[in-house]
């Protein structure tokens, strides 16, 4: 150890520069508390950046009950986290930082210029004018026997004593930008309650491919078409054929139920409708129509417009004696059935899944067997697809986190 720093009784250490541990940074500054925030990364706010690559999807725009119900089987647990700072909240504070908003086709919300930087950019200066000290390059790796925090940096290791900390660690994907889901351990060494963290919003693999789909179609999209697991109501989208399995929006929109039907079952059957937009009688009776000499494939492209990655599919997936019958082909074009057996690996993931146990925490999200030690962000036990509902909870529960916090110290 190289140094020992106490910090006074008003200082509060928050690990995790990601979108939850910046907004506590936020709400802890203005409520005049002395904000150290440690990264273990260069810079902080690398996967909110990635996020805006594609476009930053920030929040959503539908209405509150919809919105909660996305976070499933977590939504009693996000909805006091929501009901103080929800998606209406999250855009006015965005509007304060001078960037505007707007809501797509689909009802997601997006800064205007659709990208990250300008918004990190503007929300860091902020937190620097208002004193917060972010110290990047410092890997938090624990307690020390006396409960101080162990901070690694180039130097050596630091002893630091906060008067309160948020742990605001991210998920475990996509582990090069900085949450690594290292910090496991580590509470689990405390006695806290985790979720074993789990892909979410992820691709997913088949047994395989044959080398003819994969040489000539990994990468390929297949648009307008519906997907749902075998039985259940079909989700429309679009999602892409990769070496492995599909990728994509609207697989990612699934993935939940189907990385639990794996779970319990070792696979997952999806169904796929490869024209939504036709009914199963127009579809059999197109393809009943005589072919003459022409190949079935000719068929399926001049009556229905099917070629490309649907046909080499429906070839892949269908046997053989089914493209001869017009009603088995047919059955097959309106529910191609495609086991899924695992999640692509969960670095590769938009999110995770599990996390920090909401009964591991009081109502102010602090730690039940570390008082005075708090967690927010994707750390938590909750999921949510994609559609800005994710970042949303990051900052809800960062909010919240930094506001349970600052009634803590104020009572402690
Ligand atoms: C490709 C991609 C696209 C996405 N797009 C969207 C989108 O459009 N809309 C949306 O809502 N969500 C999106 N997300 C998800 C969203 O970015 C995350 O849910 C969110 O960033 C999580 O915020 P967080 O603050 O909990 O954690 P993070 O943003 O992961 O931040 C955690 C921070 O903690 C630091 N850290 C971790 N361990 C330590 C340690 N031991 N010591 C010190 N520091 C540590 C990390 O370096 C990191 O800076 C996307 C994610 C990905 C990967």
């Amino acid at each position: 150890m190289t140094s020992d720093t106490p910090c006074s009784a008003q200082s509060v250490a928050i690990i995790g520069g990601g979108p939850a541990g910046l907004m506590a940074a936020e709400v802890l500054s203005q409520a005049g508390f002395k904000v150290d925030l440690y990264d273990a990364m260069p810079s902080v706010g690398r996967k909110f950046l990635l996020a805006g690559v594609g476009g930053m999807n920030i929040t959503h725009s539908e209405a509150y009950p919809a919105f909660l119900s996305r976070y499933a089987g977590r939504a009693p647990m996000i909805a006091p986290l929501l009901r103080s700072f929800g998606a209406e909240a999250l855009c006015e504070w965005i509007h304060g930082l001078g960037i505007q908003t707007f809501v797509g086709s689909s009802g997601r919300v997006f800064p205007t210029d659709m990208k990250a930087a300008p918004l990190l950019r503007a929300w860091l200066k902020r937190l620097r004018d208002g004193g917060v000290v972010i110290h990047t390059r410092h890997r938090w790796l624990g307690w020390n026997a006396d409960d101080s925090l162990r901070i690694a940096n180039a130097e050596g290791e630091l002893a630091i004593r906060p008067a309160a900390t948020l742990l605001a660690l991210g998920g475990a994907s996509w582990a090069r930008l900085g949450s690594d889901g290292a910090w496991v351990p580590m509470l689990e060494r405390r006695g806290v309650k985790i979720t074993r963290l789990q892909a979410a919003n992820c691709g997913f693999e088949v047994s395989s491919w044959s080398v003819l789909l994969r040489s000539k179609f990994a990468g390929a999209p297949l648009k307008n078409i519906a997907m749902g697991l075998a039985g259940l109501p079909l989700r429309l989208g679009e999602c892409v054929l990769t070496h492995t399995g599909l990728e994509g929006s609207l697989i990612y929109a699934l993935s939940a139920q189907i990385r639990e039907t794996i779970n319990l079952q070792g696979s997952a059957t999806v169904e796929i409708d490869l024209l939504p937009g036709k009914s199963l009688v127009d579809v059999q009776k197109a393809l009943s129509k005589p072919r003459g000499s022409r190949s079935v494939a000719k068929h399926l492209h001049n009556q229905l417009g099917i070629d490309g990655v649907k046909a080499a599919l429906l070839r892949e997936v269908v046997p053989a004696a089914s493209f001869a019958d017009p009603a088995l082909l047919a059955h097959a074009v309106k529910g191609l059935k495609l086991t899924l057996i695992r999640p692509r690996p969960m670095d590769e993931a938009i999110s995770t899944a599990g996390g920090v146990a909401f009964e591991a925490m009081d109502q102010r999200l602090m730690l039940n067997l570390a008082p005075g030690v708090f967690c927010a962000g994707e750390m938590l036990d909750w999921e949510a697809p994609t559609g800005g509902y994710l970042l949303t909870g990051c900052f809800a529960s960062g909010r919240a986190a930094g506001l349970g916090m600052v009634e803590w110290l104020r009572h402690a």
